[in-house]
């Protein structure tokens, strides 16, 4: 997470004018990185400019294709696979490796600078959504195994390797990004030292395998934050489904930034900014929006089905405020000077708070 005091004392020139600026960027309409039939689309604070806190990236991997060895200098990541299956391996600074298959509903996460390789399986393209802790990562400049390579000298290289510097000739001399070849083996092949040697804390979660964490009249949520996925350090993952109108009510996050993509559905969601500022996006299937931290906003299905909404945060604990219970939590005389109503109105609006969010709304359990 990043450092919330220094956050508070810059002043942030987008989120300082008269209105608020736009929050919602229509990722699967733009055009990203395409290699074959591979693709990886991009919401930074290039396409959405208000998103310093956190990136996002749509990616599609053909069969037989993988996303290159890389790193990333400046972000961690964290993945929710929503088509296909992919298979992921991760080295950590302590030299210990992890290879794993995921599924759709899956996750996983990768710390800040942790090499890794993403792998389409099988026969089927895959389709994931990786969120990254910095709205300022951007996927297509990370520091990728063939650009590395190919660009340092074959003496060097040599030398580093011990090996001649004939060793390095007919290597790719720019990135590759997404290489392709055969369909991996099912069976994990073995690595080129030998036997793996794990890390003490798992990178994969399968986060819709089990129950949702909570079930409201409207709505459920799949909750994953490091209390349940310890590696995660940094990224609290939701996912929420809403039936057809539902609101996920007024609140706020006190520690994290949110993002927010939508899987399913046609929603609406709002956001308010202090000073008088109010604004309003409709979401659809693709879209992302992006909550900064501290702003009240809410998330209401106006579709005719279910929805369903991907959601990260950059925090490893989650919080929130909602603003039904925080009315409910002060006393009757302050909510009737605040609101300049009279006690009996202030006490009928908290009874009728408490009803509502018990019959109509989902929240935060
Ligand atoms: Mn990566
Ligand atoms: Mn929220």
């Amino acid at each position: 997470m990043s450092d919330v005091t220094f956050q508070n004392n810059v002043l942030d020139q987008l989120l300082s004018g008269k209105e608020l600026p736009s929050f919602k960027f229509e990722l699967e309409k733009s055009k990203g990185k395409v290699i074959g039939d591979s693709f990886g689309k991009e919401a930074t604070v290039e396409q959405l400019p208000i998103s310093k806190g956190i990136a996002g990236v749509s990616m599609c991997i053909e069969p037989g294709a993988m996303r290159e060895l890389h790193w990333h200098a400046t972000a961690a990541e964290w993945p929710f696979v929503l088509k296909g299956r992919v298979r992921t391996t991760v080295i950590n600074p302590a030299g210990q490796t992890e290879t794993n298959d995921f599924d759709p509903g899956d996750i996983w996460y990768f710390p800040r600078g942790h090499a890794h390789v993403l792998e389409c399986l099988g026969k089927e393209p895959t389709h994931f959504i990786l969120i990254f802790d910095n709205g300022y990562f951007s996927e297509f400049g990370t520091f990728s195994i063939t650009d590395w390579i190919g660009h340092t000298p074959k003496s060097l290289l040599a030398k580093n390797f011990g090996l001649p510097e004939s060793a390095f000739d007919g290597f790719p001399k720019e990135e590759v990004y997404f290489a392709r070849g055969a369909v991996p083996p099912e069976a994990i092949p073995e690595n080129l030292q030998g036997p793996r040697v794990s890390p003490p804390e798992t990178h994969k979660f399968r986060m819709l395998a089990g129950a949702p964490h909570a079930i409201f009249k409207g709505g459920r949520e799949w909750r994953v934050d490091s209390t349940r996925f310890p590696i995660s350090t940094t990224v609290t993952g939701v996912i929420l489904d809403l039936e057809s109108g539902a609101l996920r009510e007024l609140h706020w996050h006190p520690n994290a930034d949110e993002w927010q993509y939508i899987i399913e559905g046609d929603l609406s969601v709002t956001m308010f900014g202090s000073n008088g500022r109010f604004r309003t996006e409709q979401l659809h299937v693709g879209d992302v929006a992006y909550i900064p931290q501290g702003y009240g906003h809410s998330i209401e299905n106006i579709g005719d089905k279910r929805s369903r909404m991907l959601i990260g945060f950059n925090t490893g604990t989650y919080q929130a405020i909602d603003l039904s219970a925080w009315i409910a939590g002060n006393p009757l005389d302050v909510l009737a000077t605040n609101f300049g109503k009279p006690h009996s109105c202030s006490r009928s609006f908290c009874a009728r708070t408490f009803s509502y969010r018990q019959i109509n709304n989902i929240s935060s359990g």
